[in-house]
């Protein structure tokens, strides 16, 4: 009964914030006017440009034939082609010898900087700063812009569960609350407030939609995920981005529910431009309309691209396939030629917005180029959010921070020397082994001694994008040297991990320790010296089990970018406090994957009781995480306490529930800490995860200094998406917990009415 008032709120989906201009579709009009049906479809191509449009220009070959249609005004995009003199080559032959001399736009994947790194995106979101993650999208914008790109695939918005998925390291981990202020901030950060400035992109809200649910974990693999997931869970960063004014979206390589992202009328055509009222256009994901053959979906080629621009999606990245067949399919009347003119008209809108047509060249400034691309500036911007990425996650008997003199430190590990790895994995405008090693931050440091033994290697062979990573499972061979360097020293710090290109695309693993004889090193060295700081670079979440039992302090330094060593050994010294939290949970073994903090209770207990005979557990393991969502220490201590409800409405219909709570650092340093807000909402029509993140503040404080933080619940926060995707507010009772993490223990709770 209490269900049937449920308040059914205006949409949560606002107009988006780039209403379209006037102007802008005046002139977009009556470009679309002179244009034939050819070179409509012409916008909607785009073509690769590494490895065959930049050398000398060709004669014959599949290049020659990307240069004819370049020509023929058949290529709206390229993507792939980077640095001015690159860039003006193929974008004049697209305004001086094309027919009408519309300029192409020019995409790139600056997922984490261009060639100045940032963090992964997994680690910059460990920040929880909204702010330094917006900076970061700006200087990898303006390094791009200065480089000829007008158009970046990123951000992917994602949601995953699984760190079995290599592509967790590009997305904002498990949570939908911080995923999309996550997505605001790299969308604003992308976009800036001018398109057309010359050191802002077009964003990319990818991949629409599920990609980061594939079944297992498996790259690409099947997407079955249930309505309520599917709006509550994986939507809302999509949502995010669109009322930031994204510009366009990716969809995505899955299936999902029986469907190819690609060829999903529901999801791109209903949702995303009806209901979400998106204006800018969508870009298939590289070959995706032709996979939908492999899928078992598009009997051919022809019939990919008709079930593609069928369901929405404007422009065909790499299958080749809207170029070769959408001017017969409209002929033969299976393709509706307004269908040609939305998409069309889609993507000239963008390219109005970004200045193209003022000036085409304006990304192609050699001089611009050379001040800003790498700046000092730009560098020192990227080491501030490196800083704030890391997370500690454990430190007992204040081992760290590291004393700066007078101590005897031995360093290990293959990855504390390595420059390649910490720039990550989708860094393909960077230069390789640029960046900062953690021995070369340390060594910084100059009142201690620094010995350094590799131990092993992680990986054996090429570094550089290998198509597998092969990695080091039988040389022991240089364990003696560093076993012995461990005997002496006072601390051993040693850096263990993935390599870099063991996340990403493509990158799925079944087993999650530290790869190789990493393991074996750790063991064998703490045998000689328990006083271990291990530090840990990855692009996922690891299972770091034995390490948690035995090793006296953790620090999770992610993949940080450029200045990657420079960061961690701050950290390590104590110069920056750490501050981060996980944004994702990390598992105690694989086979509790999926594990995430916003899940729902069954039935059934999770410990044992009495009078119950079977019980919601494991009978090898614990049901809980290693180390929950928002988890991570700081090297002072703070203490909740003082939660209070202001009960400002308890209206279903305009809910306003204050929260305060005061934050004491109680410990020795100044330090960062990140007050989370999770609600309960206890019974409802369809059933509410145990804990949600509805709000987080980063604040300062100064030793013995307290704080209070207020939080504001109201109809954007309290409701939930029913089946039909509609926004529902129920009345009923809630529970609000604040804390440091996930696990955060100080509870009150309100009933709306
Ligand atoms: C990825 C996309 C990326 C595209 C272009 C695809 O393989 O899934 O995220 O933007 O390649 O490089």
């Amino acid at each position: 009964v209490q269900k049937a008032e449920a308040i059914v709120s205006e949409s949560t989906i606002e107009k988006p914030l780039t209403s379209i201009d006037p102007l802008i579709e005046a002139k977009v009009d009556s470009l679309l006017s002179i244009m034939t049906l050819e070179e409509k479809i012409g916008q909607m191509n785009q073509y690769n440009g590494f490895w065959d449009l930049t050398g000398p220009s060709p004669k014959e070959g599949a290049a020659a034939e990307k240069y004819e249609h370049l020509r023929k005004g058949w290529v709206g995009s390229m993507l792939n082609v980077t640095g001015v003199k690159n860039v003006m080559k193929v974008q004049k032959v697209a305004v001086e010898e094309s027919r009408l001399g519309i300029p192409l736009i020019i995409g790139f994947d600056v997922i984490h900087g261009y060639k100045t790194m940032s963090p992964i995106p997994l680690a910059e979101s460990a920040s929880w700063d909204v702010e330094a993650i917006k900076k970061s999208a700006q200087i990898a914008a303006k390094e791009a812009a200065a480089s000829g790109i007008n158009w970046t695939f990123a951000p992917m918005v994602d949601i995953s569960r699984d760190a079995r998925w290599g592509r967790v390291m590009e997305g904002a981990g498990e949570d939908p609350f911080l995923g999309s202020k996550i997505a605001i901030a790299r969308v604003e950060g992308f976009q800036g407030d001018d398109l057309s400035s010359d050191s802002t992109i077009a964003a990319c809200a990818k991949h629409f939609a599920g990609y980061g649910f594939s079944e297992s974990g498996r790259d690409y693999n099947t997407v079955d995920v249930g309505t309520s997931t599917l709006h509550n869970i994986i939507f809302p960063p999509f949502i995010a981005a669109t009322n930031a004014g994204v510009r366009t979206y990716m969809n995505s390589f899955n299936e999902l529910n029986g469907i190819p992202a690609t060829g999903n009328k529901m999801l791109q055509r209903d949702i995303l431009k009806k209901d979400w009222q998106f204006d800018g256009f969508i870009v298939s994901d590289w070959g995706s309309i032709m996979e939908m053959s492999a899928h078992g979906y598009a009997k051919d080629g022809k019939s990919a691209a008709e079930l593609a621009i069928n369901a929405g999606s404007d422009m065909d990245m790499e299958s080749h396939l809207y170029v070769a067949h959408l001017a017969s399919l409209v002929e033969e009347g299976k393709v509706d030629e307004q269908l040609i003119h939305d998409a069309a008209k889609r993507i000239l809108r963008v390219k109005y917005e970004l200045g193209l047509f003022d000036d085409p060249y304006r990304y192609c400034d050699e001089q611009r180029e050379k001040e800003v691309v790498g700046s000092l500036s730009n560098k020192e911007a990227v080491l501030d959010i490196a800083k704030k990425s890391i997370v500690l996650l454990k430190n007992e008997n204040n081992l760290l921070p590291l004393k700066k003199e007078g101590q005897n430190i031995t360093l290990i590990g293959a990855l504390a020397s390595d420059k390649n790895s910490p720039l990550g994995s989708w860094r393909i405008g960077a230069d390789d082994d640029t960046a900062i090693s953690v021995l070369e931050g340390m060594q910084k440091y100059e009142g201690n001694i620094v010995t350094y033994e590799k131990g092993a290697e992680v990986s054996i062979g090429a570094t550089l994008f290998p198509k597998e990573v092969k990695i080091n499972t039988t040389d022991k061979s240089e364990f003696p040297a560093a076993i012995n360097a461990a005997k002496e020293a006072d601390v051993v710090v040693m850096v263990l991990g993935e390599v870099g290109f063991q996340s990403g695309e493509g990158r799925s693993r079944t087993e999650l320790g530290l790869p190789g004889v990493q393991q074996e090193l750790l063991e064998a060295v703490y045998e000689v010296n328990k006083n271990i700081v291990l530090v840990l670079t990855n692009g996922r979440p690891l299972v770091i089990t034995w390490a948690d039992k035995h090793i006296p302090a953790i620090v999770e330094a992610w993949q940080l970018g450029s200045q990657s060593g420079h960061a961690i050994a701050q950290v390590l010294y104590g110069d920056y406090n750490p501050s981060g939290k996980l944004p994702m949970s990390f598992p105690r073994n694989v086979g509790q994957i999926p594990i995430y903090y916003n899940y729902k209770n069954t039935g059934r207990p999770v410990l044992p009781e009495e009078d119950v005979v079977f019980w919601s557990h494991y009978s090898d393991q614990e049901n809980t995480p290693l180390y929950p969502f928002g988890y991570g220490l700081s090297y002072t201590k703070f203490e909740y306490q003082n939660i209070q409800i202001q009960e400002v409405s308890i209206s279903v219909k305009h809910p306003n529930i204050k929260v305060s709570v005061d934050i004491t650092n109680s410990g020795d340093y100044e330090g960062k800490e990140v007050v989370q807000l999770y609600i309960r909402d206890l019974f409802a029509s369809i059933t509410r995860p145990v804990r949600e993140l509805k709000g987080f503040e980063m604040i300062s404080l100064k030793p013995g200094e307290t704080k209070t933080v207020d939080f504001v619940l109201d109809k954007t926060t309290l409701g939930f998406y029913d089946n039909n995707g509609t926004w529902i507010i129920e009345p009923g009772e809630f529970e609000v917990y604040v804390g440091g993490s996930s696990r955060a223990v100080l509870m009150s709770n309100f009933k709306l009415k």
